[in-house]
């Protein structure tokens, strides 16, 4: 979603909005809370499916504090766009102040089981008086929300940002050697700020083992460590298919473990990940990487993605769920060749055949492998599916097209 607004802002700024962008302030319990509701969205009952008062009570004693501070900064003549579950319960006090509100959900599930609507039920008083509800897919929708209120925007990557603007070949190896993830003497590896200061690639990722030489064929993930990412599946799948059949090394990449403060699951599945990759037979492992990436400076890091998706010979998204999956359109820009889960948004992102290939079962490990082995062995194929893959993010995925959906809902809104 932090993603999704960089993206966005900068056109709406551009086109002469006031934008600002407001981040909410809580206690760990209530960020764990909602990352359990974030998962019963997505129709996962992990650490439980019921909600109870006592949640209830922490939700909204944690939005209370910051609807006082948000009531401040707005009046009726704004327009506030509310995303996600986190603050959704802030929507009945905007709007008793008569500012005009879009509550804005990214997540969602292909179908909804009683654990989503579960978190539906939870969340529909406080989402309920909002001007427009937005999914980012037609299957998302909450048949529990007027339709005549519902509007589906799709996100979109911003092709000018440091994540996905154009890189040459020699600059993607002096950012990965500098950041250590492929091996090579480091050379220096300077970026433009978006303020238009230099960066410089100065952090170095956190391996388990030497990492892959410089001519290694790359499998790569680059997601959260999260359990919907499956990155022990991609781990699994990889290691038992594919290294008989080639050379290619896998890499799984993600904030740096240690780093991350505000996300409690991740080092907790990055740990699960390590195991898993201990346990691996010594010649398999050495082809297994897992890469911490530094997350000190965001634009070093954003350069780092870039330039390691860049470097992907395939890249993959095993997702056992997805909202959107920024990651694909992300690869696909760079027209790499993407095999990922026929999940939630990645569908509507990748045609199969044309702009990369959808695993139908993503517990299906032996096709997932069958498919990026596919793809290692037949380069003009790959190539092909890759040149698919930008057109289709280039017609579809950028932000301009999604500034342009916004400003058609608003001005209907507002008209
Ligand atoms: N990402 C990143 N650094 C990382 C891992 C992920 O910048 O170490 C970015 C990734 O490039 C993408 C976003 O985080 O832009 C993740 O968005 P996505 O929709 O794929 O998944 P989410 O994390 O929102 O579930």
């Amino acid at each position: 979603m932090v993603e999704l607004l960089h993206a966005l802002l900068p056109y709406a700024i551009g086109a002469g909005v006031d934008t600002r962008w407001l981040v909410i302030q809580a206690e760990p319990e209530f960020f764990q809370f909602t990352k359990r509701l974030h998962n019963l969205l997505h129709g996962q009952p992990s650490g439980g499916a019921e909600v109870t008062e006592g949640d209830r009570a922490l939700y909204e004693r944690a939005l209370q504090r910051n609807a006082a501070e948000l009531l401040q900064e707005v009046s009726p003549q704004d327009i506030v766009i509310v995303h996600d579950p986190q603050p959704a319960g802030l929507v009945p006090a905007l709007r008793l102040k008569g500012v005009t509100v879009v509550w804005r959900c990214h997540i969602g599930v292909d179908r909804p089981n009683d654990v989503a609507r579960g978190a539906w039920n939870f969340l529909r008083g406080y989402v309920e008086p909002a001007n427009a509800y937005v999914f980012s897919r037609g299957a998302y929708r909450w048949d529990v929300l007027d339709p005549s209120k519902t509007a589906i925007i799709p996100p979109g990557i911003d092709a000018f940002s440091l994540k996905n603007q154009d890189l040459d070949a020699e600059s993607v190896m002096a950012i990965l050697t500098a950041g250590g993830i492929v091996e090579g003497a480091p050379r220096a590896a300077t970026f433009n700020r978006n303020d238009g200061s230099q960066g410089r690639v100065l952090h170095r990722a956190r391996l388990l083992q030497a990492p892959p030489g410089p001519s290694a064929r790359l499998v790569v993930q680059v997601s959260r460590w999260d359990r919907l990412k499956d990155p022990a599946g991609v781990l699994d799948g990889f290691a038992r298919h594919v290294p008989q059949r080639t050379q290619a090394q896998l890499v799984l990449a993600g904030p740096d473990p240690v780093a991350v403060a505000d996300d409690p699951d991740g080092a907790a599945v990055f740990a699960q990940v390590e195991s898993a990759w201990r346990a691996l037979p010594e010649a398999t492992r050495s082809l297994v990487h897992l890469i911490g990436l530094p997350m000190e400076d965001a634009d070093e890091n954003a350069v780092i993605v870039n330039a390691l998706q860049r470097r992907a010979d395939v890249v993959v998204q095993k997702s056992l769920a997805e909202g959107f999956g920024l990651t694909v359109s992300e690869a696909m820009w760079k027209a790499r060749p993407v095999v990922a889960s026929r999940v939630g948004g990645i569908q509507d992102q990748v045609v199969h055949g044309e702009s990369g290939l959808l695993v139908d079962d993503p517990g299906d490990l032996e096709a997932f492998a069958r498919a990026v082995i596919s793809l290692l062995a037949d380069p003009e194929r790959a190539r092909r599916l890759g040149e698919g893959a930008r057109r289709r993010v280039a017609r579809s995925f950028l932000a301009p097209r999604q500034l342009v959906d916004h400003f058609q809902l608003l001005s209907r809104l507002t008209g």
